[in-house]
């Protein structure tokens, strides 16, 4: 579990320190920190209608239920550090929380909507500067203290009312460090790998949708480092250890040289695989394995074609909906889409359709729809889609358009019932008619449809899906999540999330042998299948088919070549007899330093 922090003094009296997190993307920069807590918002005030008042109460009052939850979580992590810090915070974080429960900043911002009908972020704002001028009035320095904290809770609510994807995502210098709070995903999205060289967050679990993208943009990554929180200052300089989970903060000359050198031979390893690039993924004894790349993100595709993909087994394509009010126009997902299809040519990409819910929100798709509803077990995925079946048109409407004579497959998230493909299937023909008669050229035949198996429901009845849809994606992320209940977002149960897990092999292995019973292709997409570590025991399990992070198909290739998939199905076999995902762990480890 990430907590300790150790200091050591440097020839210039700048004290180093190091601080533990989560290793969550690979990598090592050194930088300054851009520090990006409780950032400036600008707050546009509007006239509510007298019939919305409501409503606008609604959202201040939801706005606090979150600030609330996000504090609530802020003070477990300071509870877990050591020292007087740790104390410190956690009595702060309880002011903050007596000020979200029924104090004169919340009352006064309820009154402001009632009596002037504005909108909940503005009234806040008017609340908290009336509030400022009265007690900078006084000069007290208990009171200027006592304001900085009504400020910070203000901003936190106006942050979370605002949430506008519309605003343009702060700049960050050029090889700037990101320190945030929290980084969401569509936080990720918005930052530019070419002028960002490495994340760090106090929040966020290793599994999560934030890692994720980090490791897609190549950005070293630490989360869950809950004592970030007091101890990076804006321009600071960092180093975030990607590999190890640890951020260094004001490094000595000597770690600074330390890291370089670290940094330089790990580079020189990945160069070294470039000559593999062009090779086919073909193990020892002639089994060609088909390796693909997994896609949240365009600007990713570059590296997409650098890294010999063979396709993109996985096209994330929450990245359209995120950070924007509106939903995009079909014209628009098609120019989007075209990007991505274009640069595979004739190679098969798979296309996932929504994938809102959980960690990723979408403002525009859930304006109507409470915020619980769209929990990871709420609205997510197909469920989502089903539920508004015109914006899953456009999205398939977007899709056929882009497939015309390109090698095009869809693929449905979160899927838990054959019924759930029907309706879906139903609305792909309806857009196929529809563009039809509208005299638009279709994909012929239309694409194939498959089901992400990420649920331990659809991974029990895989026989059933498989005969109402043409494929299947297992998704060993969510699996892993659902089968052990782990949020794969959260830092405190990061320890818990292990794919090992005897019951989550035994979904994997259950639903491959249902694909091959039926004979429809079967691949996995999950994050273990870009870990060489477990690249036997895929094989072994009869997958032949690896979609990952881009840059990590060169070393599975290596893996691949080294390999023979008799003595990886030998060992799988065995490994499936375990009950102890411990046991499993040391088996595939022995497996891989012999063969
Ligand atoms: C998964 O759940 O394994 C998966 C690939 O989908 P995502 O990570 O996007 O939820
Ligand atoms: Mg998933």
């Amino acid at each position: 579990m990430p907590k300790k922090s150790q200091a050591i003094e440097t020839p210039r009296g700048k004290r180093e320190r190091t601080f533990k997190g989560l290793a969550a993307a690979p990598g090592i920069a050194i930088g300054k920190a851009y520090v990006r807590f409780g950032r400036h918002i600008e707050v546009q005030e509007y006239v509510v209608a007298k019939t919305k008042i409501r409503g606008e109460l609604k959202r201040l009052d939801a706005a606090v239920n979150v600030a609330r939850r996000q504090i609530t979580s802020l003070q477990e992590r300071a509870a877990g550090m050591r020292g007087t810090t740790g104390d410190e915070l956690v009595f702060l974080f309880d002011a903050y929380l007596a000020m979200l429960d029924d104090s004169r900043l919340v009352r006064g911002a309820r009154s402001i909507i009632e009596e002037e009908c504005i909108n909940a972020e503005a009234a806040v704002q008017r609340e908290f500067t009336a509030l400022a001028k009265r007690f900078e009035a006084m000069k007290d320095a208990y009171i200027a203290a006592r304001l900085d904290d009504i400020r910070e809770v203000a901003s936190r609510l106006i942050g979370i009312l605002v949430r506008s994807p519309a605003n343009e995502p702060p700049k960050t210098p050029k090889g700037g460090i990101i320190v945030a709070e929290q980084l969401s995903p569509a936080d990720m999205a918005q930052i530019d790998p070419e002028s960002v060289s490495a994340v760090a967050a106090a929040l966020g679990g290793t599994e999560g949708h934030t890692a994720i993208m980090a490791r897609a943009l190549g950005l070293p990554a630490v989360l869950g480092a809950a004592d970030l929180l007091v101890g990076v200052e804006q321009s600071q300089q960092i180093i975030v250890d990607g590999y190890s989970g640890k951020i260094i903060v004001n490094p000595t000359p000597a770690t600074i040289k330390r890291f370089e050198k670290r940094q330089a031979e790990k580079q020189k390893r990945t160069r070294a695989l470039d000559s593999l690039r062009f090779e086919p993924a073909q193990s020892r004894d002639g089994t060609i394995i088909q390796l693909m790349a997994n896609v949240e993100l365009p600007v990713e595709m570059e590296n997409v074609k650098q890294s010999g993909a063979e396709g993109v087994g996985l096209l994330r394509s929450e990245f359209m909906f995120m950070n924007r009010d509106d939903i995009p126009s079909e014209d628009e997902q098609v120019a989007i889409l075209e990007q991505i299809v274009s640069v595979m040519g004739m190679q098969s990409v798979t296309i996932r359709t929504l994938d809102i819910g959980g960690e990723k929100p979408a403002p525009a798709l859930l304006t109507e729809i409470d915020e619980a509803a769209v929990s990871a077990l709420g609205l997510r995925g197909i469920r989502l889609s089903l539920a508004n079946p015109d914006t899953l048109r456009t999205q398939f409407r977007a899709i056929l358009r882009v497939g015309v004579k390109r090698n095009v497959r869809i693929l449905l998230p979160m899927v838990t019932t054959p019924g759930e493909v029907k309706r879906a299937k139903k609305i792909l023909n309806e857009a196929a008619d529809e563009l039809m008669a509208e005299g638009i050229a279709l994909p012929d035949p239309l694409p194939p449809v498959g089901v992400m198996i990420e649920v331990p429901g659809a991974a029990l009845t895989a026989d059933s899906l498989a005969r109402a849809s043409d494929f299947f994606a297992i998704g060993s992320n969510d699996l892993t999540m659902y089968t052990l209940a782990v949020d794969r977002a959260n830092e405190h149960v990061a320890h818990l999330f292990n794919t090992l897990h005897p019951a989550v092999l035994r979904l994997i292995q259950f639903t491959t042998q249902a694909a091959l019973r039926a004979r429809i292709p079967v691949s996995i997409c999950g994050e273990i299948a870009g870990d060489p570590r477990y690249t036997a025991l895929l094989i072994g399990l009869g997958l032949h088919d690896l979609s990952m992070t881009a840059s990590n198909i060169p070393i599975i290739k290596k893996r691949i070549m080294e390999l023979d998939t008799l003595a990886a199905t030998q060992r799988t076999q065995q490994i499936m007899e375990q009950t102890d995902s411990g046991r499993i762990a040391m088996m595939i480890d022995d497996f891989n330093t012999l063969a």
